[in-house]
């Protein structure tokens, strides 16, 4: 204890009074003396003079409180009890309490004693608080607390620098929010109003803003006060090492070291998953097995270096490829959920997510095997790859993941019979499907203005006297593999391929230029008939395209009926109008195809300008065997004539059928019984020989040996 007075008598009082108390007591003549005595060692408490000669007590006690030492000791002013000045002035030098002389020395002792106290409970808690900063410094927490109200939000220095930003004293929760990564903020906003709400706690990770990925993980808690008043106090902890251990752990478990794909243990959470989503949504899903064709031969003749070198190169491909196809699906579905994975060895497996049809895996599986074939180098060398691709689908050929990929074994060792460097499917039936239907697209463009296409035609004849009005042409694909292919099959292709104007193009030259021969033979009058699909029609360039090809060849579009289907008129009623209505100012003329298929609604009849109606060969079929039929294909005869078109009966096959169209007042006819479609030459034979030579029926073989 130091005591600091030019009084001796009252420093002797002091020292004899305090030292009865066990305090061991220092004193000091005046303010310089002090100074200089606590040096290196700090006094428990000062008390302290205020009127010294030299130094008085307030500039002693700024020199006392300047020392680090002596920065929190006590310090007892005594000042002169008629001087108000000087409590003031000795708050201002940092004294701690005052007492008034004059003082009798034992109530001193006791002002002493309190003072001790205070100031050790107020060192206790100092001390506590600076442990407490260190623990939050040493576990990277701050705590903060948010007024509702005001939004006012108060962060401790510590969550400042976890933040990487100061939070003064004015900040808000904007302020707060704003060191939160964007992506997280929205998130951070409701949690927050559902603290404020009192609904629930917080406590999740998110990210910190800026450059280097960081991780905090807030806690939050809404509480009422002594007063009744909400106040949210929680916590920010830095988990940033935390979340990369967790990742790596993750990558270990899940991920395979060579490649960086996924390993089988993710896969399969993964396919349960997709499996799930698919299940729900009822859409399909693929699993593809991937082998590649004598890999052992590159670990064996070049090492395995060379070996995780080039599983690497092929796992960067395949992830390109399923991307790629991520896009795609991403587009229509609005999820993509595709993965590959490597499954061991040489065999990577990949789910495939919200296909629409086994042809979309085929055409994965394709571009997979195409991604495989540019050869890849290493340490100077070329290394050739191929692979084979077995496929499952989900629900056809199984349902849990076991099975389905199970079931893509089965088909990868069919692939591998079948040849290197192709693909397989589990069902046989998809395989036929798919690898017809890939032959056809990869053949039907090819095909086009080439001889595989070829135009038959199939005699429209009057029934009353045999003869041949007009010939409906009917395209035929004379595939060089497959052999004859159905226009209903190659139709639809062609839309898909989006050639079908091209299709037509061709047909509509190839018919062109065969009524040319058989005018120039004096073979004509002839009308031609060209099916016109419903996709086709719906192409506001049709008619341009139709009549130039038509004027091209030198013919007159009145020559031509272009066949369409009632479907596609009544789609779009007013487009249709202006389609057939451009088509007619041209000079074309209008059959409706396969008339009563399908529709019932005929008041579109009254609304478009057509030429003729074709009644569908359902109607024809049970006209001499049903009464019913009879009666139907009597009724649209009757339509049709009061309408002012002229009905052609389609697929007649039978003199009984003939004579009842006949009967109804229908009297062009096509079908079996007349003439089968045949080539231009047979037609061409079958002109010359003209009415009477169609009986016995002419076939597309006896037309060609006329
Ligand atoms: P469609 O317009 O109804 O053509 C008539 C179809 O019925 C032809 O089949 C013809 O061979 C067949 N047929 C004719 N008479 C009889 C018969 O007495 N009995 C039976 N059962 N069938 C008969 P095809 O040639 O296979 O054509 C199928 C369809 O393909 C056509 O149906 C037509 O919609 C379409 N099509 C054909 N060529 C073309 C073309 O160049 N362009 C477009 N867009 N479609 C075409
Ligand atoms: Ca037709
Ligand atoms: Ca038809």
């Amino acid at each position: 204890m130091l005591v600091v007075d030019d009084d001796p008598m009252f420093r002797l009082l002091l020292t004899g009074v305090l030292g009865q108390e066990a305090f061991d007591v220092t004193e000091a003549r005046d303010g310089a003396e002090a100074v200089a005595l606590v040096q290196g060692t700090a006094p428990d408490l000062v008390i302290l003079d205020v009127i010294m000669p030299n130094l008085d007590g307030y500039e002693t006690c700024r020199r006392l409180r300047a020392r680090p030492e002596c920065a929190d000791v006590p310090v007892l002013m005594l000042t002169s009890l008629d001087d108000v000045r000087s409590f003031r002035l000795s708050f201002e030098a940092g004294a701690t309490d005052f007492a008034t002389k004059p003082i009798s020395p034992a109530l001193l002792v006791h002002r002493v004693h309190f003072m001790l106290r205070a100031s050790a409970t107020l060192a206790e808690l100092r001390q506590s608080e600076l442990r407490l900063a260190e623990a939050q410094r040493i576990a990277r927490l701050g705590h903060w607390e948010l007024d509702p109200d005001s939004r006012s939000f108060r962060g401790s220095s510590q969550t400042g620098i976890l933040l990487g930003r100061a939070l003064g004293a004015d900040a808000t929760l904007e302020d707060f929010l704003a060191c939160l990564h964007e992506g997280d903020r929205g998130d951070v906003r409701r949690a927050f109003e559902l603290l404020t709400s009192g609904e629930r706690g917080l406590d999740c990770r998110y990210r910190v803003a800026g450059e280097d990925p960081r991780f905090v993980h807030l806690r939050g808690e809404a509480a009422r006060n002594g007063s009744g008043n909400l106040s949210i106090r929680g916590t920010v902890q830095d988990v940033t090492a935390d979340v990369r251990s967790e990742d790596r752990v993750q990558r270990l478990a899940y991920q395979d070291a060579v490649t960086g794909l996924p390993n089988r243990l993710f896969f399969d959470d993964r396919l349960r998953a997709a499996l799930g989503q698919a299940k729900r949504r009822g859409s399909r899903l693929a699993a593809m097995l991937l082998d590649l064709n004598d890999f052992r031969r590159v670990n064996n003749s070049l090492g395995h270096g060379a070996g995780d070198f080039v599983l690497a190169e092929v796992a960067r491909r395949l992830r390109d490829v399923v991307r790629e196809q991520d896009e795609v699906t991403r587009a229509s579905a609005g999820g993509a959920t595709s993965t590959v994975a490597r499954w061991g060895g040489d065999e990577f497996l990949f789910a495939l997510g919200e296909i629409t049809q086994g042809e979309d895996a085929a055409v994965v599986a394709s571009r997979i095997l195409e991604a495989l074939q540019a050869p890849i180098s290493h340490a100077g060398q070329e290394i050739f790859l191929s692979g084979s691709i077995g496929i499952s689908l989900f629900p056809d050929d199984a349902t849990e993941n076991a099975d389905l990929i199970r079931h893509a074994d089965i088909a990868l060792h069919q692939a591998k019979e079948a040849g290197r460097n192709t693909f397989a499917f589990y069902s046989s039936a998809m395989n036929e499907q798919t690898m017809v239907r890939l032959v056809l697209e990869a053949g039907l463009r090819r095909a086009l203005g080439t001889d595989e296409m070829s135009v038959h035609y199939q005699p429209l004849v009057d029934a009353r006297d045999d003869r041949i009005m007009g010939a409906e042409a009917l395209t035929r694909w004379c595939h060089p593999q497959l052999g004859s292919i159905s226009p209903e099959q190659f139709v639809p292709l062609a839309e898909r391929l989006g050639v079908i104007n091209e299709l037509t193009e061709h047909t509509l030259r190839r018919v062109c230029s065969d009524m040319r021969s058989w005018s120039e033979r004096g073979l004509l009058p002839l009308y031609a008939t060209i099916n016109i699909s419903a996709h086709q029609f719906r192409n506001p360039n049709l008619p341009a395209v139709v009549s130039s090809v038509v004027r091209n060849a030198g013919m007159a579009p009145g020559n031509f009926m272009l066949e369409v289907t009632e479907g596609v008129l009544i789609e779009d009623l007013v487009a249709g109008e202006r389609m057939l209505g451009e088509l007619r100012a041209l000079g074309f003329r209008i059959a409706i195809d396969d008339f009563g298929t399908g529709y019932s609604s005929l008041s579109y009849l009254k609304r478009f300008t057509i030429d003729v109606l074709k009644i569908d060969r359902t109607f024809v079929r049970d006209i001499a065997t049903s009464e019913r039929g009879a009666t139907l294909a009597a009724g649209i005869v009757a339509l049709a004539h009061g309408l002012g078109v002229e009905p052609v009966a389609e697929g007649v096959e039978t003199v009984e059928q003939r004579d009842i169209l006949l009967a109804c007042g229908c009297f062009i006819m096509q079908g079996y019984l007349f003439a089968r479609p045949m080539p231009a030459e047979s037609l061409a034979a079958l002109l010359k020989l003209g009415p009477g030579a169609l009986y016995p029926p002419i076939t597309d073989a006896s037309a060609a040996a006329a």
